[in-house]
């Protein structure tokens, strides 16, 4: 964790989506711990009731830190607006909350995300139909595909659609992140459904980052490599594809939320990162270019 009393985004506003958890959460408290002010969204769910509570303490905490030359904490306030990334409204929503409250938008990371490991060819048991409901055998469900790429893909041009319209309205530039993953650069064979949503995100910040270099907004991906997360959770239970991975990793560990938090306030600062756009950073431990 980076000295509080760097302040590198002080007084900016940033909105995150999924940010009661994993890497999300890891940026949100990065960014307070900066002096930004951060709208975080979360699905609201009963499940995710303990991560939030959790959340909130933690921001509390970090308000009430004694740092040395601050009469008053310049810690960032946090707010948090429910909704689910594949609706478009919910962008829109968190974005104009975090306008109503702070006044403007600079920063923003699509960073919700789903991935649950599957086959690409078993075939399983599914229902098909709602009224006529139908149990057929099909090849790897389909819905599993589908919501992986309406959260993971649609769910992120929704959302940095939303905050690209707010930061050109406003007309003083800004940034914005897309949590890719090394696997939109290579493949994994229970990741079928899962890799080309990952490089739609990095797809879709290159052609932002196009898009949006008039209005000053620089846009940029982040590509994690294994993140110890609940996303991760089951490669991480498993001994074997864990032993694996930190083998392959050259610096024999798999990464945690926080590692993600540093490369997320490089690229949100104008200062750090002025002439980054549309590049991907890798936070990977070397796993990427390990071959040998
Ligand atoms: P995580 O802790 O599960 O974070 C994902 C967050 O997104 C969760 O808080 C989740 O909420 C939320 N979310 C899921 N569906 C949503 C929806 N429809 N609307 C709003 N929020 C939703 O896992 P993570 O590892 O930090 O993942 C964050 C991002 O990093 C993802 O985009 C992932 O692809 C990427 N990534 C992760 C790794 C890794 O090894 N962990 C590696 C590369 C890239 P719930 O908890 O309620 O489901």
């Amino acid at each position: 964790m980076a000295p509080s009393r760097w302040r590198i985004l002080e007084g900016k506003t940033a909105a995150i989506t999924g940010g009661t958890t994993g890497i999300g959460r890891a940026i949100a408290l990065e960014y307070l711990r900066q002096g930004c002010n951060v709208a975080i969204n979360h699905l609201g769910l009963e499940r995710d009731e303990v991560h939030r509570d959790s959340l909130l303490e933690e921001a509390a905490a970090l308000k009430a830190e004694k740092v040395q030359g601050e009469s008053t904490s310049k810690a960032g306030d946090l707010l948090e607006v429910i909704g689910d990334v594949t609706k478009v409204e919910t962008g829109e929503l968190l974005v104009q909350k975090a306008v109503e409250k702070w006044g403007k938008l600079d920063i923003f990371v699509a960073n919700a995300g789903i991935f649950q490991a599957a086959d690409f060819l078993t075939w399983v048991f599914a229902m098909v139909g709602r009224i006529y409901a139908n149990w057929i055998f099909c090849r790897m469900d389909h819905e599993l595909f589908d919501r992986t790429v309406r959260i993971n893909l649609n769910g992120a041009f929704y959302t940095c659609q939303a905050a690209a319209r707010q930061m050109v309205k406003q007309g003083h530039g800004g940034s914005i992140i897309g949590i890719s993953s090394i696997s939109a650069l290579v493949g994994g064979g229970l990741q079928t459904h899962y890799t080309p949503t990952k490089a739609g995100v990095l797809s879709l910040i290159q052609s932002m980052a196009i898009a949006l270099a008039k209005d000053k907004i620089r846009c940029n991906a982040i590509l994690p490599g294994t993140i110890k997360t609940q996303l991760a959770d089951e490669d991480m239970k498993n001994d074997v594809k864990r032993k694996y991975l930190e083998q392959r990793i050259p610096m024999g560990r798999v990464g945690n939320p926080e590692d993600i938090a540093g490369p997320a306030v490089f690229l949100a600062s104008e200062e750090l990162s002025p002439y980054c756009n549309g590049t991907q950073l890798l936070a990977d431990g070397g796993m990427f270019v390990h071959l040998q």
